[in-house]
């Protein structure tokens, strides 16, 4: 069943033409072919999505460039390795005021490159430096030397522990938040005393741009961030320079050709990719909450979160009452490219076929469409569409949709909702709503996810101090809070004998009775 209501096109929409129009520009520079052999064009050019309007030329750079702007971001991270962290945070401060000072600015490039509206692109910016606050406030106190106990058996020594800097961190962004998404990166692993060389999506170059312009007006002789524009190819040299480490966020598929490079030089990688994640309503949930949190997840930025919601598991006492209160507040979203929109255009426009083949698989295996459909899809936007039960075997349950589309399915109760939400190769976030503290508990601690949130989605945001990423296709490592810090530091222990220890065991000239005594002491403490 579709609704005739939202079916007619926004009036702000493009027309299809016009999409293809961007679509066809964007090939044509990719990929020009003079007598038939492929070439990279030198220009990467930045569009509207909602307009098809050319917005700037970046420079499309290849291995040569990547490999330059690294050789000066290792000489410019010595000098940024030895202000140490009191030093780097006072930097890393001056840069966030930078930033917040001129986030009108920044908020129109996002908006403009990636359609999305102003209020969301002001909330991704505001939250993006909340994290660059966090790591530079906190980095001195997680990574800087500290004791260590040494233990019983080892009195004699003092023991440290102290977290270096890897040297030069690749970071690889996609488009969807262009900002706070490679910030998560970027400001944990500068802070952590490594320089930092961005690769933003081909799709959104202006908004790496404008933040490593903001940095290198603060430090023009020292390039500790730096941007390198271009596309695929641009990333897997980066990979391929050998820098330290490497950061990259985007799709699955993508990720397994950076780790499949960054074997070839076992450069270790975090990978931050997609997700599927899943709410559970229990049946004593707030239902109006959980709606709202529903349609807001998995609506919000036109369903391009790889934390949003995708599917919703709602024990079945409750399952009618949910869907008419979604069904209520999912009508009255208007994408479009106008101030009040409830959100924006694809701003990729080939993820569009990607939600249409998932929209026509569940249909087709027997879902139904409580609001919107199939024709609900009008390049460049995709009106709100709530498919119910849903086969689980449909790819609308099963992979990553990354469109304005929320999969509604009953289940007897919480445990089976569980089972269902870990059923997935993703597993990035879910959320559960109860009203009892000890359930929503017992739910968060058995959903395989990096993160839970209970009567909230994406409610983690703006906590920086807790630690971000994924399990299985989702990826793996950390970016924020302390794990963050870490996963761009190299730990170092010393252990500093402070006198000879009265069972000197360590020496070949070991004596009978030092060990007698040690096994003596051994028993004692282990065998009771
Ligand atoms: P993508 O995988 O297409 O591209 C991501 C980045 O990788 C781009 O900068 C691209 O130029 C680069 N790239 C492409 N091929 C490469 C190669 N062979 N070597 C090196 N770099 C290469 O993803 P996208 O479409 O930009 O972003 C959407 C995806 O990102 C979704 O799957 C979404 O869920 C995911 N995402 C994840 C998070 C997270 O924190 N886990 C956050 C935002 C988005």
């Amino acid at each position: 069943m579709t609704d005739s209501a939202q079916n007619s096109p926004p009036q702000t929409a493009p027309t299809a033409t016009s999409l293809t129009e961007t679509e066809r520009k964007r090939t044509e520079q990719k990929k020009a072919v003079p007598n038939g052999v492929e070439h990279r064009s030198s220009v990467l050019t930045s569009y509207d999505p909602r307009t098809s309007e050319l917005l700037g030329d970046y420079a499309m750079m290849g291995a040569d460039e990547v490999t330059r702007t690294i050789r000066e971001a290792k000489s410019a991270q010595k000098w940024w390795a030895g202000l140490g962290s009191s030093g780097r945070k006072r930097w890393l401060l001056d840069w966030k005021k930078a930033i917040a000072k001129r986030a009108v600015d920044l908020v129109e490039v996002v908006v403009q490159e990636t359609g999305k509206p102003h209020d969301d692109a002001w909330l991704e910016v505001m939250l993006a430096v909340e994290h660059l606050d966090w790591a530079a406030k906190n980095a001195g106190k997680v990574l800087d030397r500290h004791k260590v106990r040494s233990g019983l058996v080892a009195l004699n020594q003092a023991s440290s522990v102290g977290y270096e800097p890897l040297g030069v961190v690749g970071v690889i962004g996609p488009w969807n938040y262009p900002v706070y998404t490679p910030m998560g990166s970027i400001a944990y692993a500068l802070a952590a005393g490594n320089a930092v060389v961005f690769k933003p999506s081909e799709l959104t170059p202006g908004t790496g741009t404008w933040l490593a312009e903001t940095w290198r007006t603060l430090a023009p002789n020292q390039p500790v961030f730096q941007v390198v524009t271009g596309d695929a190819d641009t990333g897997a040299a980066l990979c391929r320079s050998r820098v330290d480490k490497v950061s990259f966020t985007g799709s699955a598929a993508t990720a397994r050709k950076v780790l499949a490079i960054c074997a070839e030089s076992l450069t270790p990688a975090v990978i931050e990719g997609g997700g599927k994640d899943a709410m559970i309503v229990g049946g004593d949930a707030k239902l109006d909450a959980a709606a709202e949190a529903a349609v807001f997840g998995g609506m919000g930025n036109a369903g391009q979160t790889c934390v949003g919601v995708e599917r919703v598991y709602v024990v079945e006492t409750v399952f009618d009452d949910f869907v008419a209160l979604v069904e209520t507040k999912a009508r009255k979203l208007k994408p479009g490219a106008d101030r009040g929109a409830a959100y924006g255009p694809m701003t990729r426009e080939a993820q569009v076929e990607v939600v249409r083949d998932h929209v026509r698989d569940a249909l087709d295996k027997g879902g139904t469409a409580v609001v919107g459909g199939l024709d609900s899809i009008r390049e460049p936007y995709i009106q709100p569409i709530v498919l119910v039960d849903v086969p689980e075997d449909s790819i609308a349950v099963t992979e990553e949709t990354f469109g304005p589309v929320l999969v509604i399915n009953r289940v007897r109760d919480l445990s089976e909702a569980i089972a269902r939400a870990n059923a997935t190769s993703f597993a990035l976030g879910a959320s559960v709503f109860t009203q009892d503290t000890r359930t929503g508990q017992w739910v968060a601690e058995r959903l395989r996810a990096g993160v839970v949130t209970i009567n909230s989605v994406l409610g983690f945001a703006g906590v920086a101090a807790l630690p971000f990423g994924g399990v299985g296709d989702s990826g793996f490592g950390r970016i924020h809070g302390a794990d963050g810090l870490r996963e761009f530091s190299r730990v170092k222990s010393i252990a500093r004998q402070k006198r000879r220890a009265p069972l000197h065991l360590l020496t070949m000239d070991r004596k009978a009775r030092h060990l007698r005594v040690s096994k003596w002491v051994f028993k004692t403490r282990h065998t009771r």
